[in-house]
């Protein structure tokens, strides 16, 4: 099990009323089943397995339920009656993130061959410009609910951004934790906002064990770490890209759908969205498939499942896509589970490949992605060439963070620099 450190040392504060969490009514652990009261823990008492959120989900009939949520706000709160969060939460301040485009994406599925409809869920539009933004604003309401005074956590760069913004409209303090050595565009963005940001001598794993240790320690008390002691809570905020996902398709699931794997947290969280919505009878209940994507620098999910290995062994992660460098993936067994359970995949791809999905997707599409999101669409042109991923199925990708961030990725610039005379552009070949 890859689950880091052990129960929170922090003294548990006493939960805040039942309303304070919506429709959920305890943490239960994802290996055993056994429950514990809503609280800042993140592993089981029992077996150290990972906690995860457990509702009692409205018994409404579901074109109410459907009503409901098309009638609230173009934001993940559309969502609250599903979510760990208090039923006034659009009111209060907080980045409303979400209800990001899905892009039709004719034209890239041309290029590809895909034949069955193939979309983009473009999550650059979020507050801070990544996903990071909706699992955030989950953890928000939980730490505010516990009491917690500091927001922090331990981020491969789009985290630490999502979390200085959050708390600062919060009105929270933030001290968040990266690598050294990250892309300039997250560094200022993590920076921006105004709390504390400390670059670490290490990897995002070496951040990560380090806050595990802060955590226990003295240091670190009143703090909420969004994706380590509040990570039940956070991990929720991902299954609003499954709600959204079929609601933009009208209500219908995608056939398929191809994910970016860093932990694995997305993943797994958006087929528990997709489960809730057969279970409460919004969608109709049908085979789904989810396909995890890595960069091959980073990509132990994708090795333990092309070796048939339940265990994910650790690595040293190299590559361009930073936002997925996490060597170590706490949920990666899980994903291997949910990838073979749904007929799935997790495959990878090289550096180069990134960057010519990046451009192939922004060329096609005009959407300018971060690595992330070359990752994914790099691993779904694979998939279609080996044949994995079925072109006459309704295909969903994710783009997860905005090109701005990754400037370095890409080497775009101008084709010629000239004076400005029309002389000069006749000169360079370009007109017409
Ligand atoms: C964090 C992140 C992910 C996925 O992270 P998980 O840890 O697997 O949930 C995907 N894309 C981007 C851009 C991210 O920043
Ligand atoms: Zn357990």
């Amino acid at each position: 099990m890859a689950v880091q450190a052990g129960v929170s040392a922090t003294p548990v504060p006493p939960a805040a009323p039942g309303a304070a969490f919506g429709p959920a009514v305890a943490l239960s652990c994802r290996e055993c089943g056994e429950r514990t009261p809503l609280g800042p823990a993140f592993a089981c008492a029992l077996c150290f397995g990972p906690l995860e959120v457990a509702y009692e989900l409205p018994a409404a009939d579901p074109g109410e339920l459907r009503r409901r949520i098309e009638s609230g706000p173009n934001s993940i709160w559309r969502y609250a009656p599903l979510l760990p969060v208090p039923a006034d939460v659009a009111g209060r301040p907080n980045l409303a993130p979400g209800f990001t485009k899905l892009v039709k994406a004719d034209n890239l599925a041309r290029e590809l061959g895909v034949t069955g409809g193939l979309y983009v869920k473009d999550d650059s539009g979020n507050p801070t410009h990544s996903f990071k933004d909706r699992v955030v604003a989950i953890a928000v309401e939980a730490a505010r609910a516990f009491g917690f005074t500091t927001l922090s956590c331990s981020s491969t760069g789009n985290l630490a951004g999502a979390v200085g913004a959050a708390a600062a409209r919060a009105g929270l303090r933030s001290c968040v934790f990266i690598p050294h050595d990250l892309e300039a565009g997250k560094v200022v963005m993590a920076a921006v906002y105004g709390g504390d940001l400390v670059a670490i001598e290490g990897t995002y794993d070496d951040v990560n064990r380090f806050c595990s240790e802060l955590i226990g320690d003295p240091l670190g008390e009143g703090w909420g770490f969004v994706n380590v002691n509040l990570r039940p809570y956070y991990g929720e905020g991902s299954k609003t890209l499954a709600y959204e996902i079929c609601e933009q398709l009208g209500w219908r699931l995608p056939d398929q759908i191809v994910v970016p794997v860093a932990s694995g947290s997305q993943l797994t969280k958006i087929d528990k969205g997709l489960r809730e919505l057969i279970a409460l009878g919004l969608v109709e209940d049908r085979p789904y498939r989810i396909f995890g994507a890595q960069a091959t620098g980073c990509s132990p999910v994708a090795r333990a499942f092309k070796d048939g290995h339940d265990v994910v062994r650790p690595v040293r992660p190299d590559t361009i896509a930073k936002s997925l460098a996490i060597g170590n993936p706490a949920d990666g067994p899980y994903v291997l589970d949910i990838a073979r359970r749904t007929g799935g995949a997790v495959e990878d791809v090289t550096d180069e490949q990134v960057v010519a999905a990046i451009e192939l997707l922004a060329r096609t599409e005009g959407v300018f992605a971060e690595t992330a999101g070359g990752v994914t669409v790099g691993v779904t042109k694979k998939l279609l060439d080996a044949g994995v991923l079925d072109p006459s199925l309704t295909t969903v990708v994710l783009n997860t963070g905005d090109g701005l961030k990754t400037l370095d990725a890409v080497a775009a610039g101008p084709r010629a620099t000239i004076r400005p005379s029309l002389d000069a552009f006749r000169a360079a070949g370009l007109a017409g």
